[in-house]
């Protein structure tokens, strides 16, 4: 019987007393194909946080602490399903090859130095945010490197989330570690942890390149059975190893 349907037909009353290590190992239930592609409705917390719950708890403990030691953290982004990540990659697909001529194929690699393949994004799973300090005043885009380095306005808060982040979960997904291929360097997008390595774990059993082929969103027919290979490699596997 599958855990979930034990929980929903076992009264609560009864799990506690005879067996409560269920509980404990809540974080590791099966997650459908649709939730790891950003297909399902799955129940998000906190307004403008929107993450699962144990993520948005842990996330406002963090929020706590940091604005104890002077920063406001500001969600730039969290949840995202599958259909916001398509319309992302649509419109990047049509600046690069419409508006700037480029080739399908150099379109696709320059979307990919920051941009996910829609059903892809580990923003899907409600785990992972990019986040930036509300306080300096800040002028263009925000989640540029150059702005978590020295000198940058956000120098001082990166150094707090170098301190601080993992102690609530939180980890940088795509670090400047200089062996590492995928996605470049992103100071501003972390992950919490005990809910993301699960649901890697079980996003390693899908099928990417059939799911991806079943898609059909603009520059989707270029996909190659190669080149999906090297993607899940490389952007979705060459990560931070703690998130492994
Ligand atoms: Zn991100």
């Amino acid at each position: 019987m599958k855990r979930r349907t034990f929980i929903k037909t076992t009264s609560v009353s009864s799990l506690a007393c005879a067996i409560p290590p269920v509980f404990s190992n809540f974080n590791d239930p099966d997650y459908s194909t649709d939730e790891l592609i950003g297909k399902a409705v799955i129940d998000l917390f906190g307004e403008g946080i929107n993450l699962r719950k144990e993520a948005y708890e842990s996330f406002v403990a963090m929020k706590k602490a940091a604005y104890s030691d002077g920063f406001d953290i500001k969600m730039v982004s969290s949840y995202r399903d599958f259909y916001h990540q398509a319309s992302i990659w649509e419109r990047k697909f049509l600046r690069f090859t419409e508006d700037e001529g480029m080739e399908p194929l150099p379109a696709i690699d320059k979307i990919i130095e920051y941009s996910t393949i829609p059903g892809t994004s580990r923003h899907h799973w409600g785990t992972d945010i990019d986040i930036i300090d509300g306080n300096p005043k800040v002028s263009g885009d925000v989640l540029v490197p150059e702005k978590f380095e020295k000198g940058g306005p956000f120098e001082n808060f990166k150094l707090w989330l170098d301190e601080n982040s993992e102690k609530f979960g939180f980890y940088l997904v795509y670090t400047n570690e200089p062996k590492r291929r995928g996605f470049k360097y992103e100071p501003w997008h972390y992950s919490y942890a005990p809910l993301s390595i699960p649901m890697l774990t079980a996003y390693r059993r899908l099928n990417v390149l059939r799911l991806l082929q079943k898609e059909d969103f603009l520059g989707s027919e270029h996909f190659t059975t190669g080149f999906v290979k090297t993607y899940v490699q490389d952007n979705i596997l060459d990560i931070n190893p703690a998130l492994l």
